[in-house]
């Protein structure tokens, strides 16, 4: 973890594109309460395979035009190079310098034959460096409990290198619980010489249903005293976000006690828990 602390740690919240307007009213006004405790940026995931990409564009705009730093997501799966480079343009012209690099998962019911030109995320550093060198400052994700799809673990970390090398500038981990995994996996980036900032993403716990969804989704392992703690709070979603919130504060105490170089907050377009982790974690004080 020794090279982490080089960095200057970073905190940022990330949103999803709403699908309706009540949902974009509601985002707007949690954005605005998230905007007043001065996060770095925020960022806003991007639909693989041309699903919601629209919506994508809108809430980046809403964000700009309220002077807000926005890092729009950018996944290549199910894109052309060119679509892909006009997209980058027309954030260029924006003013929007820093993006999150990804390869995308295709929508269900999308089939195979919506795959693109690029077919993994170091491809898209590759092109993005290769047409606009050093315009934009790029993220890309870490697992550090591996990718649900890597062959092996150290495949995984070879191709987290491909992106580091690519010209990824930091990375964001997809979230986690353990925090012995992210600690375990900078350290083997470490060995390889992999000299970026690895930021924590993380995820508040809130609802347990939709949690156990995802999580089983995206790789991401919820310890089993956590999971039975849970399970016996039934429908108490009073409990459940007050332990939650104690769970992962003290996750994330711990996680910058030890060097890491910031927190990326999935927010699920809500801010109240956000707040409350923020204020915990005295995030306002660094
Ligand atoms: P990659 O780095 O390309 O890796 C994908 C898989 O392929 C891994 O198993 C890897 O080991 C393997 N691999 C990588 N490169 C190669 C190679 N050159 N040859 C062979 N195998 C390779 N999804 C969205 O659709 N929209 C979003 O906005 C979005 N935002 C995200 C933000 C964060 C911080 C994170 C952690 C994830 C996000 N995702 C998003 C989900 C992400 O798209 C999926 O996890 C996707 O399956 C992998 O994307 P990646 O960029 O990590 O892919």
């Amino acid at each position: 973890m020794e090279s982490q602390t080089q960095f200057t740690p970073t905190f940022s919240f990330e949103l999803f594109p709403p699908k309706t307007e009540a949902g974009m009213e509601k985002l707007q006004a949690n954005v605005l309460k998230l905007a007043t405790v001065n996060p770095l940026y925020f960022s806003v995931t991007y639909g693989a395979g041309g699903s919601t990409q629209n919506r994508t564009f809108e809430t980046v705009n809403w964000l700009l035009s309220q002077g807000i730093e926005t890092a729009p997501h950018l996944s290549c799966i199910g894109g052309t190079r060119e679509e892909i480079i006009s997209i980058l343009k027309r954030y260029q012209e924006q003013g929007i310098t820093r993006l999150v690099a990804l390869r995308g998962d295709l929508p269900s019911g999308a089939g195979m034959g919506g795959l693109g030109e690029l077919n993994y995320a170091n491809e898209l550093v590759e092109l993005i460096r290769s047409e606009f060198d050093d315009f934009f400052r790029i993220e890309v994700a870490a697992y550090p409990e591996f990718h649900p799809q890597a062959t092996s673990a150290e495949a995984d970390v070879k191709n987290f290198k491909r992106k580091v090398e690519a010209g990824a500038n930091a990375a964001i981990t997809q979230y986690f619980y353990n925090p012995d995994a992210y600690f375990e996996f900078v350290d083997i980036c470490e060995k390889q010489g992999l000299n970026i900032p690895i930021v924590p993403g993380i995820m508040p716990i809130t609802n347990y249903s939709n949690l156990v969804r995802f999580s089983d989704a995206c790789g991401a392992e919820i310890p089993r005293w956590v999971r039975k703690r849970l399970e016996a709070m039934g429908d108490d979603k009073e409990s459940i976000k007050a332990f939650g919130l104690d769970v992962v504060t003290a996750m994330c105490e711990r996680l910058l006690a030890e060097g890491a170089p910031g927190l990326h907050f999935y927010t699920m377009n809500q801010s109240t828990t956000i707040l409350k982790l923020w204020d915990n974690l005295n995030l306002s004080e660094r």
